[in-house]
Parts: C-alpha cells; structure tokens; sequence
C-alpha cells in the first residue's frame, strides 16, 4: 500500500491544488464563489479552466467531460479530448472557460418526461463549482448539473443544490433569533453503502442477475445467514484485496473512505465513508457504486447493488446519516453544552420532527423503487411506515417540557424557554435500535430506508427541503416577538404535542407496530412504489417543494411520470426474463429430469413388473404439475404483458396493473419453479443455485 497521505485526493483539483496553481486573484474569485454561490466570470474561468487543463495533462488526462447525474440513477458523461489542432497539422492541449462552465448535451436520451419538446431537445451542464473536479480513467471530470433550456431541472445534483439553499436561508434566520453568527448552513452526509460481492463465473450463468441485478428464482440453501457468522467476520483474500484497491482509488478521487466490513447475509459487505457536505457526499457516493462495479470486475467478481439480490436473505440498504451545521463548525442536531445551546438544538430537533411528520410520505417515496419494495418490511429493513427514534432520554427531555414538568429533579433552575441544561447523552444509548427508519443517534440522524443502489441525491432532497419549510415557518412566528423565550417555549411545546405521534422508540418490525401506527397515530403506510408515487403531487407535497424553490409543479410531475415509467420498465424485464427463464431454462430442465424418471420407471418394470417405483413416480408426479403450473403460469404472463402496451403512456395505471396483476403471477411462477429445483437432480438444473452463488468467492 502506498502512502495514503500522499495519494489522498492526488486525482482531484482541490483546494490545495488551486491555491498552488491559480493567480492568487483567481483564486479569491473562485473561493467566492464556491463560498457564497457568486457567479464566476467568463474571463476568471479561463483562467480556472487552463490551470484545470494542465494538472489534468501533466496526470495524464487527454479527455475532459461534464459529469452528470441524469434521472436514470446513474452518473452520465460525454467525453471530449482537449486536443485543438494548429496551422502546422500539429495539435496543443486546449480548454476554455466556457467548455468549463457550460456544456451543450443532447438530452433527448435522458428521462425527461413534459419537460421538453422534441424540438427542443437541448439540454445544457453547467459546473458545479462547489464539487472539485477530479480525474477518472484519463478524463478530466466536471461536476455539474444538468438543465433544459426552459431552466428545468432534469437531474438529481440541481434540486439538491436548491434544498441545500433553502435550508441555509431559513436556518440562518432562526440562527439570528438565537444571537448565532454563522453565515451559512449545510447539511451533511455520511451515506453506509451495503453491497453483494459474488464469483463473474456464476452471475454469468444466470440471466436474471445479468439483466435484472436479482435472482428472480432460487430455492434456499441449506445455509443462509442464521449463524450470525459472516457479520464483521474475517475478511476473505480475494474480498480484502477488492477492498483494498476501493479503498485506494477512492482515496485518489478524494473520497473518505473509512470502514469496510462484512455484513449480515452471506458475500454481503459495507462501506461507510466519513460524512461530508451533502452535494459532496452524494457525488462520492455515485462515485463509490461506480468504482465498486468496476475494480469488482478487475477482481473477476461481479458487485451486485440491488436492494434484494437474493431472497431469504438480507438486502442491502443505504444508510443516509443527515444533519445539519454552520460555517463556523457548528452541528446544530449537537444538543450542546449551555443552555442556549440546548434550546437551539430543541427548536431544530422540533423543526425536524414536524418537518418528518408532515411530509412522512415524501420521505418514503423518496426511497420508493421496485427493488427497495422487497426490502422495507421484510424484517431486515425498517417497514415502509415512517416514525423517528429518539430514544429513552430525549423523548422524555420532550415530555417533560410538554407537560411542564421538571425532568432531572437536580436540575430545579427551570429556564423561562422550558428547557433544561440536558444531560449530556452518552451517544451509544441512543444509537442501538436498528428497527427505526430514522433514528437520532447523538448528534445526527440515520435514514435507514433508502436502498443500496438509490442515488442519495433524492432522499437528501426532501430532508433538506421539508426541515427548510418548517424552519421557515418557525422564523415567521419567533421573528419581531416581544417576548422571544416565552414564544418559543410555546412554539417548542405545541410542536411536541401536534407531531409526537411519529416517535416510536420500539421494535420497527413488529406487527403490532404496523396495526398501532396506521390505525391509533393514522401514519401513513405505502407499501409499495406505485402506492408512494401516487402521493408526489399530493396538494402539500407541491406546495412544499414549489415554496421552498426546489421543484416547481412541471419538474413534480415530470419526475413522478419518469419514476413511475421506470417503475414499468423494470418489472416488465423482470416479468420477462422470468418467461425467457423459464421457458428455455427451467421448463425444458424438469421436462428432461421427467423423461429420466419415466424413462427409469419404463426400464426398472420391464425386468421386474411389481417392482416399487415410489421415488420416481411420486417425484415425477410432483414434476409434472409443477411444470404444469409454471407453464400455464408463463402463459397468462404473457397475456398480461401483451395488456401493458394497451397503457402506453398512463404510466400510474400500468404500475398498478403490474403490481396487482403481474406481480402476483411472478410469485406463483417463482414457488413453481424454485419448488421444482428441490426435487430436480443437480446436474439437471441449468443454473447455479443460490448455494453456489452466496458461497461461490472462496
Ligand atoms: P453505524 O451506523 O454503523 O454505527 P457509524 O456510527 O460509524 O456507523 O457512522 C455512520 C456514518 O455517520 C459515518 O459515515 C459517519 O461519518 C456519519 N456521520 C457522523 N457524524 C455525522 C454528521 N454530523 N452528519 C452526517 N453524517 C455523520
Ligand atoms: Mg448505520
């Protein structure tokens, strides 16, 4: 291993590069800009961009590309070289600022449903000036984000730049309420990527996983996860020698990588990198899937980021710890030490329970694909009703002010704001219950919900937005009050009592749970995508986002059409691999595995009339009906895919016809089949099994 110091950031034009490079002028405008938002100027990029050109040549870049991230859930680039050619037929390295600033995309191969008209089908990046660029494969990349020419987002990086902006404005007003004089406020991000590590020989063999990322069959093997054995077991040769390149290459690319470890489920593993501005973070972690896919393949291991590759075990999450801080080093869901420091950090604890209440179903579709749709509920991940886990200590801190009464009985000095010097909370109290969908543990919160594959661009957008509007609307009733401890106690004890009922501090996977949450607190339970999408463009949901400046109503539609399209697309090559697997895989198998059977039975009577056949006829008996099943199962698949065209472009009726008519004939289509593969004979079934798969990196 190389000095990490040293290859620390060495891809990336960061800070230290641009002071070392850049005319201290530039330089300053350019910090200004990072800084502040300010726009930077044609002749300053120049400058940048020609500093950019020659660090990116003399480390052996010889293409540039705005690097985006398009609806589609993955980064997008388009590569150009820096070459130019000259009047002796020779070419020099060249790249302006203008190439830096703004790029011209054709973005009629992007999502982006209502957004554009086919002649109209430019879209446009532009730098991103807060995310370094950095160098991947010999190109120069640039972050940017991604418009259309009408100015509407058709990203996931220019929303989140805008709910990073509206939580700035509205938590620095509250700020000025409490004396503070941060000037800005960010939210951070440390996202913990969950990931399947499996041998290339048997995900080649199987079609559901080349096309699908998930086996859509697949009996359980005789051993699962049950052991407890491979969680933060010892690391395997070939599994630590991956992660040991990750680690490098994203230390190149400036990401904090900082702990791997095994995971629950058999081949499961996890990365957690330190956290980091939010449009940061979300940018490495887009990074990070990338890589991770990439070195996998070096390895001759394929990295499989589906949020449910196999059944029976667990599926992999993203967990998104969220919170909020200042320029002056302030993380404002840090309880504190004095007591205005406690009461600030109770009004932000306040504005994000309400904000999590109130717009409970925005934070749940947000994390709404059809692959995290097996995962949420299914006693690995948290259920798909929203609640927030603040633990024993902070839950009764908020009692005892709602109810006015005294919570540490040492404490007798009540301040006139209710609140008291709180204890300090020794952080592992509050970070143990791993059921929660958003649990505070100390000093930020952790979203559990999201899957392994989601960009976390989306959840952070909704966090970060819905926290901004109630923030907004706490200033509007603190801001010019005569009396300002006595309001916000008020405000304080009102909020507590209007959006308690999204805490819940017990076990997240119970059924009584579900049945308490939905029918006594009326929290909201969308079980599956097609139900949370059908909430986007909710009355509230628009009002939130449009307010707030972060989406107006044509993006909300826009990007509920494209994930309800997507929702379609993906089950509809799921529905058909299964066909295609079935009928010229697992069909053909058992009819084959039959005919021995038949075949064995013919020959063992022919020499002897009486003699017991059970195992071949009772077996052969089962085989026939369950291939009976499977193939009149594939037949109505069919038919019901064949339906879907009828729907064209009514993407919402689709998704429901998929998950209650499709869906459901999967299912049955699975049980016959994986059935079928207990009573087959090995070298009969045309696939490896999930033993073969989960145990097949030595
Ligand atoms: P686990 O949940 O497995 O116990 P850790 O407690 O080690 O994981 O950390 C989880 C993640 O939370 C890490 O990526 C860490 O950097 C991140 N984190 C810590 N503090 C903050 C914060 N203030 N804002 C955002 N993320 C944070
Ligand atoms: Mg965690």
């Amino acid at each position: 291993m190389k000095n990490v110091p040293e290859i620390f950031g060495s891809l990336v034009f960061n800070d230290a590069v641009m002071k070392a490079r850049l005319p201290k002028e530039t330089y300053r405008l350019l910090r200004r800009t990072m800084a502040e938002g300010k726009h930077l100027d044609l002749s300053v990029a120049n400058v940048v961009a020609n500093a950019m050109k020659d660090w990116a040549t003399e480390n052996g870049a010889t293409h540039f590309t705005h690097w985006f991230q398009p609806m589609t859930g993955v980064t997008a680039e388009k590569h150009d070289s820096f070459i130019s050619p000259t009047d002796d037929g020779r070419v020099i390295m060249e790249f302006s600022g203008k190439e830096l600033v703004r790029g011209e995309t054709d973005a009629s191969s992007f999502p982006s449903i209502g957004l554009r008209s086919t002649f109209e089908a430019r879209g446009y990046t532009a730098w991103d000036p807060t995310s370094y660029a950095f160098i991947k494969d010999g190109t120069l990349c640039i972050p940017t984000a991604f418009c259309s020419y009408g100015g509407e987002a058709l990203d996931k990086k220019t929303p989140l730049l805008r709910s990073m902006e509206a939580i700035n404005k509205s938590a620095l007003r509250v700020l000025k309420l409490f004396g503070n004089e941060a000037t800005r406020v960010i939210t951070t991000v440390g996202p913990e990527q969950e990931y399947f590590l499996i041998d290339k020989s048997v995900y080649e063999k199987r079609p559901d996983l080349i096309y699908c990322g998930r086996t859509l069959f697949g009996a359980k093997p005789p051993k699962g996860q049950e052991l407890d054995d491979h969680y933060f077991g010892s690391i395997k040769p070939r599994v630590a020698a991956f992660m040991q390149e990750l680690d490098e290459e994203l230390w190149k690319l400036g990401v904090l990588a900082k702990t791997k470890h095994n995971e629950g489920a058999p081949a499961q593993h996890e990365l957690a990198p330190i956290f980091t501005t939010t449009n940061i973070a979300c940018d490495h972690n887009q990074l990070t899937m990338e890589l991770m896919k990439n070195i996998a393949k070096k390895h001759d291991l394929v990295c499989l980021l589906h949020e449910k590759p196999f059944a029976g075990v667990n599926g992999s999450g993203k967990h998104n710890n969220w919170s909020i801080s200042t320029n002056t080093g302030v993380n404002l869901l840090d309880p504190g030490e004095t007591p205005r420091d406690n009461a600030q950090f109770i009004l932000f604890l306040c504005a994000v329970i309400k904000a999590v209440d109130e717009y409970q179903d925005m934070l749940r579709l947000a994390v709404a694909t059809p692959g995290n749709d097996h995962r949420l509920g299914a006693a690995e991940a948290p259920p798909a009703v929203v609640s927030m886990f603040l633990g024993d200590e902070l839950t009764e801190i908020l009692d005892s002010l709602e109810n006015g009464t005294v919570y540490d009985a040492k404490e007798q000095v009540l301040m006139r704001i209710g609140v008291h010097v709180l204890p300090k909370f020794p952080k592992d109290t509050t970070d143990r219950n791993r059921t929660s969908p958003l649990a505070f543990t100390g000093n930020k919160f952790e979203f559990r919900m999201p899957g392994a594959s989601l960009a976390v661009a989306s959840v952070n957008v909704v966090l970060n937005t819905a926290v901004a509007k109630v923030l907004a609307e706490f200033a509007d009733e603190l801001e010019g009050v005569e009396d300002f401890e006595k309001s916000l106690h008020t405000l304080i004890v009102r909020t507590i009592r209007e959006h308690k009922r999204i805490i819940f501090n017990g076990n997240g996977y119970d059924d009584a749970w579900i049945k308490e949450a939905t029918e006594v607190r009326g929290l909201s339970n969308l079980q599956t995508t097609p139900d949370a999408l059908a909430h986007y463009t909710d009355k509230k949901n628009v009002e939130l986002f449009t307010s707030m400046k972060v989406f107006s109503e044509t993006e909300m539609r826009s990007r509920c059409d494209i994930r309800m399209e997507n929702y379609c697309k993906v089950m509809k090559i799921e529905a058909l691999t299964m066909i295609e697997m079935a009928e010229k895989q697992f069909i053909p198998a058992m009819s084959e595995y039959s005919k021995l059977l038949s075949d064995t039975i013919i020959s063992k009577k022919s020499v002897i009339s009486e003699i017991d056949c059970l195992f071949e006829e009772s077996t052969l008996s089962r085989l026939s009906s369950l291939t009976s099943t499977a193939y009149s199962t594939v037949k109505e698949m069919k038919v019901r895919v064949e339906e879907l065209q009828t729907m064209k472009k009514d993407f919402e009726k689709a998704a429901f016809f998929i998950k209650d008519k499709i869906i459901p004939l999967m299912t049955s289509l699975r049980e016959a089949v994986d059935e079928a593969e207990t009573i087959c004979a090995s070298k009969y079934w045309p696939v490896p099994t999930y033993g073969e798969i989960l145990f097949s990196v030595k």
